[in-house]
């Protein structure tokens, strides 16, 4: 027996179309990322911590396509942002970086995933952990909360090389400064600036342990950001005793630049 599908389950299922955006701003976040604005003719409410697809197509006919997290939260409608870490030889980040310029068009699909979601009013509390670029995802979910007002306690452990790299200082900085509940804490790997009082090293075993030891026994933990750093964060949480159902990850390269 064939069953009829609700119209809502038919929009589910529909492949998600590409489109045409237009890049409307950029921002430099720091020396190596830019925030790219793209305004989009069919817009369509995202979940904090999905990601669009963007698809380049060369004059030959050749293309090639990269996921890019959404950087901007879901309560500003009509656009969205991509925060892009320039790569040495990117063939797309080099693109979006060097030849985009503003009034471009590129096209992209989304927003794309359902697993590495969270929305304001599932509660918390929230340990966020992430490795450079990988900050960009769980910034929607950041700047979601304080769009949607929640309270709920939130730690970003934030790991960059050096002051000068960390993505999105000042508006954390400002967040934090908001006292509802949310506290940032960095480490930065390679060089600190003078009276640097937060760490200095790779995330390890003891840094999580205080990081996370004022959310309780089971926060739900995101962590984004370099294969690397996210199998060894993931592991060392487990040894932690937090429960594997969780922790969610997101992989955003083949090895990742070390932080
Ligand atoms: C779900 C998802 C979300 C993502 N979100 C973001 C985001 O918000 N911002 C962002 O900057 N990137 C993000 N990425 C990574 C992005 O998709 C590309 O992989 C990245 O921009 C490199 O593409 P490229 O064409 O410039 O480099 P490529 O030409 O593919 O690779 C160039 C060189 O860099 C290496 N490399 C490839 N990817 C990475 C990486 N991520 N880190 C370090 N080295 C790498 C390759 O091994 C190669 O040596 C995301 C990836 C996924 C899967």
């Amino acid at each position: 027996m064939t069953q009829k599908s609700t119209p809502s389950e038919v929009r589910l299922k529909r492949p998600l179309r590409w489109q045409v955006g237009t890049l409307a701003a950029v921002r430099q976040e720091t020396p190596r990322v830019k925030t790219l604005t793209l305004s989009l003719p069919e817009w369509i409410p995202h979940r904090p911590g999905q990601h669009y697809d963007v698809r380049l197509t060369a004059p030959d006919g050749y293309q090639a396509q990269r996921s890019y997290s959404i950087a901007s939260e879901p309560e500003r409608s009509g656009e969205i942002d991509l925060t892009v870490e320039l790569l040495e030889d990117g063939e797309v980040s080099s693109y979006l970086h060097q030849v985009l310029r503003e009034g471009d068009q590129v096209e992209v699909r989304g927003p794309i995933g359902g697993y590495f979601v969270r929305e304001a009013a599932i509660g918390g509390p929230l340990f966020l952990v992430a490795g450079g670029s990988g900050v960009v995802p769980l910034m929607a979910m950041i700047r979601h909360r304080a769009a949607a007002g929640s309270r709920v306690p939130t730690r970003l452990l934030f790991s960059s090389r050096s002051a000068e790299e960390i993505i999105y200082a000042g508006e954390l900085e400002a967040l934090q400064a908001a006292q509802d509940g949310l506290e940032v804490i960095h480490t930065l790997t390679r060089s600190q600036p003078t009276g640097w009082r937060g760490y200095a090293r790779r995330i390890d075993r003891p840094m999580l342990a205080e990081a996370i030891a004022p959310l309780g026994d089971a926060p739900w933990t995101y962590v984004c950001g370099p294969t690397l750093l996210v199998e060894s964060v993931a592991n060392l949480l487990v040894g932690l005793g937090l429960p594997t159902d969780r922790i969610r990850t997101e992989r955003f390269g083949p090895t990742g630049s070390p932080e």
